[in-house]
């Protein structure tokens, strides 16, 4: 997505050899136009698949989710990020490393909102080792759901977490490839 790229280069900052701040497009503000466009170009996507939920991790992944829910016509289901749970048999709950803030959290989906009949398009917003890619797609898969495809609006692909799901035969798409942040410049793949 050639304008995703153009505002990564205005509006993103490079903080590290690992780490794109995006605080300006993604993590703090967004510009709802643009979540529009790229809701648009997910659900283009996957709009033979048969998709019958939408799923993402709060809270970052959730304004992209939402216009690609929109975009198809089916709702959207946040997991929700717990520090402490009680155990509650209608809930799936995976641990998951957080990459940027170093911390380990607990993701949750009720068992009400994704049940064996949906197809599910997961959708987050960065990619870096998986781990909470991970986690949703085990949340998912003891659902008992069909997981159509990840979507995620920027994959950094000199990190492994990307190739390690489509190496388990998992569909993912991105909007626009980072193969280098090396010595402060961005480079798309
Ligand atoms: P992973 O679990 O794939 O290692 O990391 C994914 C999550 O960490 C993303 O949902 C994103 O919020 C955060 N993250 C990973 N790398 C970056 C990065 O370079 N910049 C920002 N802003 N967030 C990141």
């Amino acid at each position: 997505m050639e304008e995703l790229k153009e505002r990564i280069l205005a509006e993103g900052s490079v903080m590290s050899n690992d780490v794109l701040k995006l605080d300006a497009l993604l993590n703090h503000q967004v510009d709802p136009q643009l979540i529009m466009r790229m809701g648009k170009e997910f659900a283009d996507l996957y709009r033979t698949e048969g998709v019958t939920k939408v799923v993402t991790v709060e809270s970052s992944g959730i304004p992209v989710a939402f216009t690609t829910a929109f975009e198809l016509g089916v709702p959207l289901v946040f997991a929700r990020r717990k520090k402490t749970l009680l155990a509650d048999p209608d809930s799936l709950i995976e641990r998951v490393p957080s990459f940027t803030k170093g911390i380990v959290t607990d993701i949750m989906l009720s068992r009400q909102f994704v049940t064996e009949n949906d197809r599910i398009l997961f959708i987050d917003d960065i990619i870096a080792n998986g781990d909470a890619a991970r986690g949703m797609i085990r949340i998912i898969e003891r659902s008992g759901a069909t997981l159509v495809g990840v979507g995620i609006v920027i994959e950094k692909c000199f990190q492994s977490g990307a190739q390690a799901i489509r190496d388990q035969n998992i569909r993912l798409d991105s909007l626009v490839k980072i193969t280098s942040l090396q010595d402060g410049q961005i480079t798309f793949g």
